[in-house]
């Protein structure tokens, strides 16, 4: 048998290790009835293999560890912030930096900051708590990502792209003075980590520069973003990644940032900014939601793993790796005929739960229902991203109806090997085979924010 080249391998060995626990298929039932359908509400103690999130899940390196323990813990001006505006400036490019103790934190106070009552904030896609505090603040979000991305089987490169003429009807129908700016997630979460081409942000600065609009980037996953461009796009194959980042963001105006994914941290975040005004106005206002504009929440060890994960998160092995594991997963299952979303995204492969259970309606759930079904089974963590995610209109009450009902397996930075994606693809085949007679759920108990995070369900 010829041999066959691994295209990657893990550029880093294991150092420290935390064991698993496995469970027992009673167990799991126990603990599912008890969590209420929501693996959010699962003790993590319950699971095996936790594919639930990338966010702040990820393991950091004995070079970040080490610098926790260079922590200037100074109420004002830690040495390891100017680090980290020093990092920022340097890989991101922008001007000024405001730390806030996640990427929540950062769209809080920007979004208090620009949007006015009555505003309309054109995104390419929604993302949960981005939308929620755009709305908080009184905007309304209108999704302006190009059709292919609602579409799981179709394959084109970019599907994260802004719809240049769904904004252009946006302007004329509302006004540039009514869009206090265009929101641009890299890559896109809620589509299936689908990235944005570097054409179509050059072509998006171009057309909110005729009008005067600002762009704001949503730089969490800029650097798996980036990874794709050198992959998919004319022009970027012998950049370098870090090249790529920045250039991004150079068509961009500001950013925020959740550094618990691409920064490789368990906590922390920030506001970016190149508008002086914009600027000042965060700084004074962080002081009131976060803490003082030289720490923004976070200890200053927080600031200094940060800083040195900016570093790491641009190398070329560490991010092919990355992306590689995703890859090799989803490639697995679509080869098994499971249906996912194609093609596979930056930072976790898409269950798509329409197509898997399609015998229930969308309001039988049937991405909370997947999620669940494959806790019992395999003791693996997924995490919806359909209807309940999706929330209620906060005008009519209505469910929004989104088009993809997904469970989404996100894989952490540097913690699962080959063999817990082995188990995890056939944790998902098992479902797959028995597919036909699982149930639907009802929901029972419906927060007003942010639902998905604690509703609970019964089987129907
Ligand atoms: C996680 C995330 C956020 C929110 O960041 P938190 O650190 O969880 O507050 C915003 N946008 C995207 C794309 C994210 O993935």
């Amino acid at each position: 048998m010829a041999l066959q080249k691994r295209a990657w391998a893990e550029p880093f060995k294991i150092k420290m290790v935390e064991p698993l626990r496995m469970t027992t298929p009673p167990q799991r039932q126990q603990a599912m009835e008890e969590a209420g359908f929501n693996t959010f509400l699962l003790k993590s103690d319950d699971v095996y293999i936790d594919l639930l999130t990338d966010s702040g899940t990820s393991a950091m390196s004995d070079v970040q560890w080490a610098g926790m323990m260079l922590g200037d813990e100074a109420y004002a001006g830690s040495r390891n912030y100017y680090h980290l505006e020093e990092a920022m400036q340097r890989f991101y490019g922008y001007r000024y930096l405001v730390p806030t103790h996640q990427g929540r934190g950062a769209e809080h106070l920007l979004s208090s900051i620009l949007i006015k009552p009555g505003d309309t904030v054109p995104g390419n896609m929604y993302f949960t708590t981005t939308r929620a505090h755009q709305e908080r603040a009184g905007g309304t979000f209108v999704d302006i990502i190009v059709d292919e991305a609602h579409d799981p089987t179709d394959e084109r490169p970019f599907k994260g792209n802004v719809d240049l003429n769904k904004l252009e009807a946006l302007i004329a129908k509302v006004g540039a003075k009514r869009i206090p700016y265009v929101s641009v997630a890299v890559t896109v979460n809620m589509a299936g980590g689908q990235p944005v081409s570097m054409q179509n942000l050059k072509e998006l600065r171009a057309l909110t520069r005729k009008h005067g609009i600002r762009v704001i980037l949503d730089a969490t996953r800029a650097v798996e973003n980036a990874w794709f461009i050198k992959q998919r796009e004319k022009g970027y194959a012998d950049k370098p990644v870090a090249e790529i980042l920045k250039e991004l963001c150079s068509y961009t105006d500001g950013c925020t940032m959740s550094g618990k994914k691409d920064l490789l941290v368990n906590i922390g975040g920030f506001l970016a900014l190149n508008e002086w005004d914009v600027f000042e106005e965060a700084r004074n206002l962080v002081v009131l939601f976060e803490g003082l504009h030289t720490y923004g929440g976070l200890a200053g060890r927080d600031m200094e793993a940060m800083a040195r994960g900016m570093e790491e998160a641009v190398q070329e092995a560490h991010i092919h790796a990355r992306i590689g594991q995703v890859e090799y997963v989803g490639e697995k299952l679509h080869a098994l005929g499971v249906p996912i979303v194609r093609p596979v995204g930056g930072h976790a492969v898409f269950l798509d739960a329409k197509r898997f259970l399609p015998h229930l309606g969308q309001l039988e759930f049937p991405a909370q229902t997947l999620a669940a079904e494959l806790y019992l089974e395999g003791g693996v963590r997924a995490m919806e991203r359909g209807i309940v995610s999706a929330g209620r209109d906060a005008k009519t009450g209505q469910h929004h109806v989104p088009k993809l009902e997904l469970v989404r397996l996100t894989f952490p930075r540097r913690v699962y090997t080959q063999a817990h994606c082995d188990v995890t693809v056939e944790s998902v085949y098992e479902v797959f085979q028995r597919r036909k007679a699982v149930r639907g759920l009802k929901m029972t108990y419906e927060p007003k924010y942010l639902r998905f995070f604690q509703a609970r369900f019964e089987r129907l």
